[in-house]
């Protein structure tokens, strides 16, 4: 069988033609380099993505505060994944690097905190 997969490992964006059976690449084509088969066998097999999102800060500085997984989970449970980080809420302060969600969906992937949230200020004085 063949496809077409747009390797994005770089901006120029080769559209390489693969002849695959199975689980197998038998042959890659239209490729500039040789990035592209590591890069089409992951895709065509083992789809994965870093989640970028945010959460909710309550009396923080900033209503949100922008978060990623620390690692690519599998493109499958991207959507549940989107869905369980938006059920969390966190209390300030957040600094960058910190955990906000531990082992998402099971995947061994943690959600951390991309920058930081003061509380906010009180108004007094
Ligand atoms: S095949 Fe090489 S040159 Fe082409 S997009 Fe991928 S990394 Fe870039």
């Amino acid at each position: 069988m063949k496809a077409i997969i747009t390797c994005v490992v770089c901006p120029v964006s080769c559209p390489v033609e693969v002849e695959y059976h199975e689980h197998e690449i038998l042959s890659i084509d239209r490729n500039q380099c040789k990035l592209a088969l590591e890069y089409v066998r992951n895709e065509m097999f083992d789809p994965r993505r870093t989640v970028t999102t945010s959460v909710e800060v309550e009396g923080g500085a900033m209503p949100l505060v922008s978060v990623k997984t620390d690692r690519s989970i599998p493109k499958t449970q991207v959507a549940a994944a989107m869905k369980a980080i938006c059920t969390v809420r966190v209390k300030p302060p957040v600094r960058t690097g910190d955990v906000i969600v531990a082992n998402l969906l099971g995947t061994g992937a943690n959600v951390v905190a991309t920058r930081d949230v003061d509380p906010a200020a009180t108004g007094a004085g």
